[in-house]
């Protein structure tokens, strides 16, 4: 039996204010970090809840009247960005909005930064910056103790509540004030790009320069968001992946209730043989010069690494795509939108495309867009998916003091449409560019660090046309092997599209087994246990690897036994 279960209150009708967005996209938060719980709809509740020991709202919605005697008889209730009418056994009051005039309702909590206090929680100990989110409902804590205050989208303090836990007979609440899942999708996505964006002001992030581009769109705060490089004085960058830092919070969120009630949560980690994160390098085929593509294939083949390179069309000569080709590494597409001649159409996408195909006789499920080229909101994940592409590179960084997380996340994640519907294409994004030309060897550690302690994606891209130039080769072997040092292994996109699919189609039918829908090996299961020996988001499991055939299900007290 799952005794966690998962609800998302529908939206309030147009033109009603709303304290949650794209609440559905819980689905992609849990199954992307493999959390055994169960999905439950509103209606269901009533039925089920006595079968619960935690449960998790989004939203604001009616729950049954047995709601409060189920936390006070030792029930977890976790609420996001909901109150639900049931202000006291959350331990807080909702806030009416500043003026009441037309189209009042709920006081929606607008843009701001989660700012933990001081006294450490297991639910925001990985918060090492003020987390930025973008509404939530306003609301001030009574019985309940604070864990997490609001701070203003300027920074100032306000009174608002961001996280508050409190004990309700023998169970307990957490209201978190924040619209999580709107948050992340606004941040992973950013909005839709028609125009230059705001640049930096500090000259380093220039995006306003007549090129439309995926960071015309990014909505992370040049100021609040980005930290100063170490050893790189002058260079702020987006250093934490704050999309990513809010999963978290909900994955901190469930496990700590699941402990509270004696409740199993064990999860299908996200890599194989539990590795702590994945690293991957693209390479752009700019220029398309044989010498510079030879170098960076040697530089490869002495480091033993594939990587996934993304070719323009008409580009290299056959013969050097072959030798990459036999080398073992990925055949991906470089969609040139910004040459004279090559415009921004689906015409033109589509014509570079069987251009490419034709070329070298290849079908490339992985894209990267010259110079991060973007327009429109999600059109361009159409395109993609129309010709069969799986993965998608585009969203990142393309000037220097963008570097890092503009994006709020490692990757890989499953965008949305306008209407929160899984668009399926994997976005892994951009990270940084050439070390030494794009960006200073010196941010390579803090974005390893960073992706390590998210269990993340490390994306480097290497430019063959800069592989000569002074520094260049050495930054990027110390950058494979100081991750490799770090436990990480460097695939393909290619690979990692591959696994990331089959491992969320290992799916958990009970709290101790799961069910295959594909052959996969090396999947990792983490159960929750004082005594194992492996750390992931503030709590300790032991792993156990298992291998499935299709339809085959694993029990995991049999494997243990073994
Ligand atoms: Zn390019």
């Amino acid at each position: 039996m799952i005794s966690i279960g998962v609800c998302a209150f529908a939206q309030p009708a147009a033109n009603a204010p709303t304290t949650t967005a794209y609440a559905n996209y819980i689905d992609e938060i849990i199954e992307r970090d493999g959390l055994c719980v169960r999905r439950v709809e509103p209606v269901e509740l009533v039925d089920v809840l006595a079968d619960l020991k935690v449960l998790l709202t989004i939203g604001e919605g009616t729950l049954p009247e047995s709601m409060t005697d189920w936390v006070a008889g030792g029930g977890r209730w976790i609420s996001i960005a909901g109150v639900c009418g049931l202000p006291e056994v959350l331990g807080v009051e909702a806030l009416p909005p500043a003026y009441a005039l037309w189209g009042a309702g709920a006081c929606t909590l607008g843009e701001g930064y989660l700012q933990p206090e001081p006294e450490n929680h297991v639910l925001t100990e990985h918060i090492e910056i003020p987390l930025h989110f973008f509404n939530g409902i306003a609301a001030r804590a009574t019985t309940g103790k604070v864990i997490a205050r609001c701070l203003s989208r300027h920074g100032k303090v306000t009174d608002r509540a961001g996280i508050v836990e409190n004990r309700h007979g023998n169970g307990s609440a957490l209201f978190i004030a924040v619209d999580v899942t709107g948050t992340i999708v606004r941040i992973q996505q950013g909005t839709p790009v028609t125009r230059d964006g705001a640049p930096s002001p500090d000259g380093t992030g220039p995006s306003s320069d007549n090129v439309l581009k995926s960071d015309d769109g990014q909505v992370l705060d040049w100021e609040f968001d980005r930290s100063v490089v170490p050893g790189a004085p002058g260079l702020m960058a987006f250093l934490h992946p704050v999309a990513d830092m809010w999963r978290e919070v909900i994955d901190r969120a469930l496990l700590y209730c699941a402990r509270e009630a004696n409740a199993p949560l064990p999860l299908v980690w996200r890599w194989p043989r539990n590795l702590p994160a994945v690293a991957a390098m693209s390479h752009d085929s700019d220029l398309n010069e044989p010498e510079n593509a030879a170098l960076m294939l040697q530089t490869l083949k002495e480091l033993g690494i594939r990587t996934t390179w993304c070719l323009m069309h008409p580009g290299l000569p056959a013969e050097t795509v072959r030798a990459i080709e036999s080398d073992g590494h990925e055949l991906a597409f470089h969609y040139d939108a910004m040459s004279d001649g090559c415009p921004w159409s689906e015409e033109e996408f589509v014509r570079q495309y069987e251009g490419l195909r034709a070329e070298y006789g290849c079908s490339p499920v992985t894209n990267k867009n010259h110079y991060l080229r973007w327009e429109g909101d999600t059109e361009f994940y159409d395109w993609l998916i129309r010709r069969g592409f799986q993965m998608d590179q585009c969203k990142g960084a393309s000037k220097t003091g963008e570097a890092g997380f503009n994006f709020g996340t490692t990757g890989p994640f499953f965008p949305v449409d306008k209407a929160g519907e899984r668009l399926d294409v994997l976005e892994a994004p951009t990270i940084t560019q050439d070390l030494c030309i794009f960006a200073p060897p010196e941010i390579a550690e803090p974005l390893r660090n960073a992706v390590l302690k998210s269990h993340g994606l490390l994306h480097h891209l290497f430019h063959p046309a800069h592989i000569a130039k002074p520094g260049v080769a050495d930054a990027l072997k110390a950058c494979v092997n100081d991750a490799r040092t770090a436990g990480m292994e460097w695939w393909t996109f290619a690979r990692l599209n591959e696994w990331e699919r089959a491992r969320r189609m290992v799916r958990w039918t009970d709290c101790d087994s799961l069910v295959s829908e594909t052959e996969i090996d090396d999947v990792a299961v983490l159960i929750p246990d004082d005594k194992g020996d492996t750390q992931r988001w503030g709590f300790t499991f032991r792993s156990s690897v298992i291998s499935l055939k299709p339809g085959e299900t694993a029990h995991l007290k049999q494997e243990q036994r073994q």
